[in-house]
C-alpha cells in the first residue's frame, strides 16, 4: 500500500512496503522462487513468474519508483539497455520513425543507429537547445520524441519544457532518460513526460554492485511495455530487485552529498590553469547552467573536463590519480574514472564523437563518496604531475 507520502526522503524509505511487513519483516525479505502457486487468474500476465515481473519483490519496487517521480507507475528490467529496448520496441514498429536528442548515452546511440534500421525504423537527430529546428525533422511516421536529461558525457541540459511542449502538439510520446539526475534531482512527470527511463545499475541502486532498469511514467504505457518486456524476457531477478531496493533508500542523503562535493570538484578543476574546459551544469559558465537551477534540484554527481594537452595529457592526469578506480558506469560510492572516447562511447566512430564534442582527451567522473577534501588533493597532485 503506498500513501501519499510528502517528501521524496520519506518516500524513499516507506513507499511501496508490504503493509504489514511480511512476517514482520522490517526488510523486504527476497522471494526467491521462480513460480508461485495458481490462483485462479485469467489472464497469462497475472501468473505469478518471475519474467512476468510480478512477484512481491517486482510489486514493492514498482510501487515505490512510482511514488518517487509521482507517476501513474513503473516497471523494473534488467538493465537500463533493456528498460530502454524494450520501452522503445513497444511504442515503435516497423515503418515508423523516432525524433531523440543527438548527443546520447553510447549504447542508446547505438542502438538507435545500428538496430533499429533491421527493424525498419527509422530516426533523425534533433538539437536539445533549438526546439525551432524540430518541426523540420518531423515526419508523418514520427511516434516519439527522446532525450536525456543531462547528457552522457557532456552534460547538456535539453529545452526540456520545449519537448514536453512539442510531444503535446505534435502527438507524439516524450521520452527522458533520466538515470544522471535520478528521481531525487528530476522528476520527469512533474514536466509533462509520458515516460522516464534509468539505467537503475547507477544512482538508484548506488553501490556498482548490479545491473539493473526501470521505466515510470503513464499507466496505460507501463502496462504495454510490460506485456512486451514478458515477452522479450529482460525481467529483474528477485536478489536485484532487493539489492536495487536496499539501494533505493538511501538515494537521498548520497545523491545530496554528491551534488555537493560534484560542484566543489568542479569550481577547483575550472580554476585550474591546466584546464582547458569543464562541463557542469551547476557551474554559471555551464550553457545550461540557467535551464538547470529551474528545472533540476540538484546538478548531480557527474562531471567531464579537459586539460591543456589532450589525450596524452588526460592519461598521464588518470594515471597520477589515486583514489578514483579507473572504470566506466556511474552512480556508486566511489569515485569512477574514464575517458568516454575509450569506454561509455567507444562504439560511436572518431567523427561521430568529434560532430557531438567529445574529444578523445574529455575525461569523465562520476564523483563517489568520499570527502571532497581528499578528492580535490589528489586530483590536485594529479595535475601538478
Ligand atoms: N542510460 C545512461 C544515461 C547510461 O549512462 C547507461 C549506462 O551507462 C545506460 C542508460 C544503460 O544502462 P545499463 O548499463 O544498466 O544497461
Amino acid at each position: 500500500m503506498t500513501k501519499n507520502y510528502k517528501h521524496i526522503e520519506t518516500k524513499l524509505i516507506h513507499a511501496g512496503e508490504p503493509k504489514p511487513p511480511i512476517g514482520g519483516a522490517v526488510s523486504m525479505p527476497i522471494f526467491q522462487s521462480s513460480t508461485f502457486e495458481f490462483a485462479g487468474q485469467t489472464s497469462y500476465h497475472d501468473i505469478k513468474y518471475i519474467r512476468l515481473n510480478n512477484t512481491p519483490n517486482h510489486i514493492a519496487l514498482h510501487q515505490k519508483l512510482a511514488a518517487l517521480e509521482k507517476a501513474e507507475a513503473a516497471l523494473v528490467t534488467s538493465s537500463g539497455m533493456a528498460a530502454i529496448s524494450t520501452t522503445l520496441l513497444t511504442l515503435l514498429s516497423s515503418g515508423d520513425h523516432l525524433l531523440a536528442q543527438d548527443c546520447l548515452y553510447g549504447g542508446t546511440y547505438d542502438l538507435i543507429t545500428k538496430d533499429f534500421p533491421a527493424f525498419g525504423i527509422s530516426f533523425d537527430f534533433i538539437h536539445g537547445d533549438d526546439p525551432d529546428s524540430w518541426k523540420d525533422r518531423l515526419r508523418p511516421n514520427t511516434k516519439a520524441v527522446y532525450v536525456e536529461t543531462l547528457t552522457n558525457p557532456l552534460l547538456q541540459v535539453a529545452d526540456l519544457k520545449a519537448v514536453d511542449h512539442f510531444g503535446k502538439t505534435q502527438g507524439l510520446v516524450s521520452l527522458i532518460d533520466n538515470t544522471f539526475s535520478s528521481p531525487l534531482n528530476f522528476r520527469p512527470a512533474d514536466w509533462g513526460f509520458d515516460l522516464s527511463l534509468h539505467s537503475g545499475t547507477k544512482y538508484l541502486n548506488g553501490h556498482s554492485d548490479i545491473v539493473a532498469g526501470a521505466v515510470i511514467g503513464r499507466a496505460d504505457l507501463i502496462e504495454r511495455i510490460n506485456r512486451r518486456l514478458n515477452h522479450l524476457g529482460g525481467s529483474l531477478d528477485p536478489h536485484a530487485c532487493f539489492l536495487l531496493h536496499r539501494g533505493l533508500k538511501t538515494l537521498a542523503v548520497r545523491l545530496k552529498f554528491q551534488n555537493q562535493s560534484a560542484l566543489k570538484i568542479a569550481k577547483f578543476l575550472e580554476d585550474h590553469p591546466a584546464t582547458e574546459k569543464v562541463n557542469y551544469p551547476g557551474l554559471k559558465s555551464h550553457p545550461g547552467h540557467q535551464r538547470a537551477c529551474e528545472l533540476l534540484d540538484g546538478f548531480g554527481g557527474m562531471l567531464s573536463f579537459e586539460l591543456k594537452g589532450g589525450v596524452e595529457r588526460a592519461e598521464r592526469f588518470i594515471k597520477k590519480t589515486t583514489l578514483p578506480i579507473v572504470a566506466p558506469s556511474l552512480g556508486g560510492v566511489e569515485t569512477l574514472i574514464t575517458r568516454p572516447a575509450t569506454t561509455s562511447h567507444s562504439g560511436l566512430s572518431p567523427s561521430e564523437r568529434q560532430r557531438l564534442g567529445i574529444s578523445d582527451g574529455l575525461i569523465r567522473v562520476s564523483v563517489g563518496l568520499e570527502a571532497t577534501e581528499d578528492i580535490i588533493e589528489d586530483f590536485g597532485q594529479a595535475l601538478k604531475a
